[in-house]
């Protein structure tokens, strides 16, 4: 006989707490528990950006396009999975890593250009080309930066 209580454990083992999942989630960690893996909500998404990861849970994935927190993927949902469209969707933020070219000294505002926010700024640095720095305040977690990144530099995860 399967136990079942062993078997949520793993369940909850294999999500990473810092990966994002889906907007408006009340809770990450019982997410897999509840979620009866319909697919209504990968449908229901405008920018497709929701896909079947793994288990076939659902999760969106930022190399294809952005979250415009359309809240169609909440509204569609049969089960008490997320929260009013009044909370906060996530606490995503996005992140850039040593492999972005300004770093490396080639010039390159593409995210900066897709941060409708305007929370990507460049600074400019003596000897350098300039520097793209995340105002964390400012940032929505929308992933707009990401497919755009030449260099795949841009993560974007849970605080
Ligand atoms: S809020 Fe809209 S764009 Fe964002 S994941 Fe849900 S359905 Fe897709
Ligand atoms: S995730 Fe969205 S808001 Fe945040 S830096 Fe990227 S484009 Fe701007
Ligand atoms: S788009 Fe990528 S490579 Fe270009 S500045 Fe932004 S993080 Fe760096």
């Amino acid at each position: 006989m399967v136990d079942l209580t062993k078997r949520r454990i793993f369940a909850r083992q294999i999500v990473d707490d810092s990966s994002v999942r889906l907007p408006w989630l009340a809770n990450a960690s019982t997410f897999t528990d509840q979620c009866t893996r319909c697919g209504k909500c990968v449908d229901s998404c405008e920018t497709r950006i929701i896909t079947k990861g793994d288990g076939g849970f659902p999760t969106v994935d930022f190399t294809l396009d952005e979250c415009t927190f359309c809240y169609q993927c909440a509204e569609v949902c049969p089960e008490p999975l997320f929260t009013a469209k009044t909370e906060q969707p996530w606490n995503a933020r996005a992140t850039i890593s040593d492999s972005c070219l300004a770093q490396k000294n080639v010039e390159c505002r593409s995210c900066g250009d897709m941060c409708d926010t305007m929370a990507i700024r460049f600074k400019l640095q003596i000897g350098k080309v300039a520097q793209p720095n995340i105002e964390l305040d400012e940032c929505n977690g929308c992933g707009a930066c990401v497919a755009v990144c030449p260099t795949s530099s841009i993560n974007v995860s849970n605080l």
